[in-house]
């Protein structure tokens, strides 16, 4: 794995965050965190990053532990990107200045053609020597974009980045995204409270609730084959009622559906999309 949560667990002052967390990111891959707000996605991301310690449990990037028992590398050790849905830019410096600027680690004289560079990806070389207030949300996401990629990170971390863009400028910048970070050759971690989000741009999807995964598949797996009622009810509307197997059929008032493998007799919940 190119990045991985061993038994992580996290507690703040009086909320616990997160609990037995393990994940592993595949080289390449894109997994989606996906769960309502409050479940403990930001907190981690931020432990992946490096911005908060973990207080139990281990990360690993190539398998290098980087946060653990006297262990922690900082960020900008990490060769780790980050895009947030406020991920500023610094209203002070121009375009380029500020992609240049997660260029600190490089030489001088390679930070402006890596900077140009990236804003080709995205787009937006043309804008490289404007003030950030002149350009619009999406515009901005893109720089931010270019600014985390630039200096080719091998993990993108991103935290609902997408969310503060309209419609129909939300699709396309999140193409974009996705096509550059597999260009890349990056893993990402993309949290979002979307499901649709999770479903369109996942390889894998870790639903988490309550600071606990409850599941982990593809896309598919997480829609077709939900781990319990909630899970079904995250991804589009149900409608349930109860019910009690006769035949290896239960019946509900929406109808007559087949119940192979529960004995009869048991009383279970319908859950129909
Ligand atoms: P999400 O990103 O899924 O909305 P967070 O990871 O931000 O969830 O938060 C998980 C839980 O931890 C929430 O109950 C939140 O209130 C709490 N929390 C987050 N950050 C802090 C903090 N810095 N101090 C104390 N509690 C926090
Ligand atoms: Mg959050």
């Amino acid at each position: 794995a190119r990045l991985s949560f061993k038994g992580i667990a996290h507690q703040y002052d009086v909320q616990l965050a997160l609990q037995d967390f393990s994940l592993d990111v595949a080289a390449g891959e894109v997994v989606c965190l996906l769960g309502p707000s409050g479940c403990g996605k930001t907190t981690t991301l931020r432990i992946a990053a490096g911005v908060e310690r973990p207080t139990t449990g281990r990360v690993e990037i190539d398998q290098t532990v980087v946060a653990g028992p006297g262990v922690f590398v900082p960020p900008e050790k990490r060769g780790v990107g980050l895009m947030f849905q406020d991920y500023a830019l610094f209203p002070h410096l121009t375009v380029l200045d500020n992609v240049k600027f997660g260029l600190h680690q490089h030489a001088k004289d390679e930070r402006e053609p890596i900077a140009l560079r990236a804003l080709e990806g995205v787009g937006m070389t043309r804008y490289a020597h404007v003030y950030p207030s002149v350009l619009s949300g999406g515009e901005q996401q893109r720089v931010a974009l270019a600014r985390a990629m630039a200096p080719g990170p091998r993990i993108m971390l991103m935290d609902e980045p997408f969310s503060g863009l309209d419609n129909r400028l939300r699709d396309s910048v999140r193409d974009e995204a996705l096509s550059l970070i597999e260009q890349s050759g990056a893993s990402a971690l993309l949290v979002t409270h979307d499901p649709e989000e999770a479903m369109r741009m996942a390889d894998r999807i870790a639903l988490l609730r309550k600071g606990k995964l409850v599941q982990v598949g593809t896309p598919q797996e997480l829609y077709y084959q939900p781990v319990d009622a909630e899970a079904a009810a995250f991804f589009s509307d149900v409608n349930r009622c109860a019910g009690t197997v006769a035949g290896g059929l239960i019946t509900c008032p929406l109808g007559t559906f087949p119940a192979p493998k529960i004995a009869d007799g048991t009383k279970v919940d319908i859950v129909l999309r």
